[in-house]
C-alpha cells in the first residue's frame, strides 16, 4: 500500500510489530482483528521472562475485555482497595474501597503476574492468526521503503512497522530520535514470594488482602505489595535512595540478593523484613526519566509503549498506555474510519500521534510527581484530594481522567 495514495476502500495492510512484549502483542491483536495481516517478530526465545506482577487499570482491561483474552486463564485478581500503611509497623493509615469500581468504569482493576497475562494475549494473538517469530533482533529500518533488518542477516518488508520494542528500542533509534534522559532519584527492587512459602514461614500474609498496599511513598522509600496468579503469588516493588548502589545502565533485570533487598529499610515494617530474608527472584530495577520524544511516528513506522513513553511506574499506567496506543492504532486503521476520514498511511499515524502523544506525556509526567507523593497515585489523588497538608498540585491524574476516557469520540473530535 502507497503511503500517499488515496484509497476508497479498506484494504487489510501488512504489519511487522517488532517487540513481543505486552505492547507488541495488544498492537497484533488490535490489528488482526480488523483483517490487517499480523507478523511480531521477537528477540527472544522468552526463556528469562520478567517474572514481575502487574496492575491493570480499567483502561487497560476495557479492551483486554474486548479483545477476549482469557482473564480467568491469566489468574488474574481483582483489587479490591488500596491501602495505605505506616511504614515503621505497617498499621493502617488510610483505605480507598473499590466496591463500586466495575460498576462506575465498567471494566475491573486487575493484578496480574506478567508472565500470566502475556502467556493469555500470546494465546489470543495465535488463534486470530498472528504470526510470532522468535529469536529475531530488529537491527535496521528503512521507514521510506518499510523494510526490517535482523541480526541473522534476513529482512522483511511491510506496508507498517510497529516499534514495540521497548525502553531501550532500536526503532526509536532507527527513526532519528536520541532519548534525552536523566537519571531517577529512586532504583527499585523487585521481588516475589510465593503465598504457600508465607504460610510454612508463619509470615503475615497480605495475599489475603486483594489489595495495593503502601508502605512510605512520602519521599522516595516506598514499598507496593500486591498480589497475582490466583493469590499464589506476593510481589513486591521497594523503592529506595538511588545512591546506595553504583549501576546507571537503564534495566529492569538486574540480580540482587536479599541482604542488598533489606540494606536500605533498617526502620521499615518488621513484617515485611522477615518476608525479605525469604522472597525470591530479587532484581534491582534501574530507574531513568525520559523527556518526551520529539516525534512518535516516520514514514510507515509507528513507535507504541514504552518505546514511545517510558515511564516511572509510580502510577502503574505503562501497560494500560502501551494497550490505549494499540487500541488507538486499530481504531484508526480499522474499515470505519480508513477510506473514509482516514485516507493515507501518513495522515493515519500523524491522527494516531496526536491522539496518543499528549495523554501519555501527561501520564508519564504524572507518574514522575507520583514517585516522592504518593497523593499523586491515581486513586489517592481522588481519596486525599482534600488534604491540604500535602499540597496537592491542581493539575493531578484524577481516576476519572484515566478511566472515563473515551478514546472514540477523541478521534471523532481530531477527524472533524
Ligand atoms: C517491574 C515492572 C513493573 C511494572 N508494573 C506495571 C503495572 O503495574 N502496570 C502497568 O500498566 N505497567 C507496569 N509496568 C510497565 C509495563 O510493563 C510496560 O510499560 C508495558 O508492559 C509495555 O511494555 P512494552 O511492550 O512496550 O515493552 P517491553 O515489555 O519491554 O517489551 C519489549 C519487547 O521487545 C523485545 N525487543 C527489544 N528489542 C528488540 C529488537 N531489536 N528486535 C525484536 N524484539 C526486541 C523485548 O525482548 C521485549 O519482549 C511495569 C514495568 C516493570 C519493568
Amino acid at each position: 500500500m502507497e503511503s500517499t495514495s488515496v484509497t476508497t476502500a479498506f484494504v487489510p495492510f501488512n504489519v511487522a510489530v517488532i517487540g513481543c512484549g505486552i505492547g507488541g502483542l495488544a498492537a497484533a491483536i488490535a490489528l488482526r482483528r480488523h483483517g490487517h495481516v499480523v507478523t511480531v517478530y521477537e528477540r527472544s526465545h522468552f526463556a528469562s521472562e520478567v517474572g514481575a506482577s502487574l496492575t491493570i487499570a480499567a483502561n487497560g482491561t476495557k479492551y483486554l475485555d474486548q479483545w477476549g483474552i482469557d482473564i480467568i486463564g491469566a489468574r488474574a485478581i481483582i483489587v479490591k482497595k488500596l491501602i495505605m500503611r505506616n511504614w515503621t509497623d505497617g498499621t493502617i493509615r488510610d483505605v480507598y474501597d473499590f466496591n463500586d469500581y466495575k460498576t462506575k468504569w465498567g471494566s475491573n482493576y486487575y493484578m496480574f503476574h506478567r508472565i500470566d497475562l502475556h502467556e493469555q494475549m500470546q494465546l489470543t494473538a495465535k488463534t486470530l492468526g498472528v504470526n510470532i517469530v522468535l529469536d529475531h533482533k530488529a537491527v535496521n529500518i528503512n521507514s521510506v521503503e518499510g523494510i526490517v533488518t535482523f541480526d541473522n542477516g534476513t529482512s522483511t518488508r511491510a506496508d507498517l512497522i510497529i516499534g514495540a520494542d521497548g525502553v531501550r528500542s532500536c526503532v526509536r533509534e532507527q527513526i532519528g530520535i536520541m532519548p534525552q534522559t536523566k537519571p531517577c532519584t529512586s532504583t527499585c527492587y523487585r521481588c516475589v514470594i510465593p503465598t504457600s512459602r508465607v504460610k510454612q514461614l508463619n509470615l503475615k500474609n497480605f495475599a489475603n488482602d486483594h489489595a495495593i498496599q503502601f508502605w512510605g511513598g512520602f519521599g522516595i522509600n516506598k514499598i507496593v505489595v500486591t498480589v497475582c496468579s490466583d493469590s499464589e503469588i506476593v510481589a513486591f516493588y521497594c523503592f529506595y535512595p538511588a545512591e546506595h548502589n553504583d549501576r546507571t545502565e537503564e534495566g529492569w533485570n538486574f540480580s540482587a540478593t536479599s541482604s542488598m533487598l533489606r540494606a536500605p529499610f533498617p526502620d521499615l515494617d518488621p513484617n515485611l523484613l522477615a518476608i525479605f530474608e525469604h522472597v525470591e527472584d530479587i532484581k534491582l530495577w534501574k530507574l531513568v526519566v525520559h523527556d518526551p520524544y520529539p516525534y512518535w511516528v516516520k514514514d510507515r513506522v509507528a513507535l507504541l509503549g514504552d518505546a514511545a513513553h517510558p515511564m516511572l511506574p509510580d502510577q502503574s499506567q505503562g501497560s494500560c498506555m502501551a494497550i490505549e496506543d494499540a487500541a488507538a492504532l486499530a481504531l484508526i486503521f480499522s474499515p470505519e474510519h480508513w477510506g473514509k476520514n482516514v485516507h493515507t498511511m501518513e495522515h493515519g499515524l500523524q491522527l494516531y500521534e496526536q491522539l496518543r502523544k499528549s495523554r501519555a506525556t501527561r501520564i508519564q509526567e504524572a507518574s514522575a510527581r507520583a514517585r516522592e507523593n504518593l497523593n499523586e497515585r491515581i486513586g489517592w489523588s481522588t481519596k486525599r484530594n482534600t488534604d491540604k497538608s500535602e499540597n496537592i498540585k491542581t493539575a493531578k491524574l484524577t481516576i476519572d481522567e484515566i478511566n472515563a476516557y473515551d478514546m472514540e469520540a477523541h478521534v471523532n473530535t481530531l477527524i472533524k
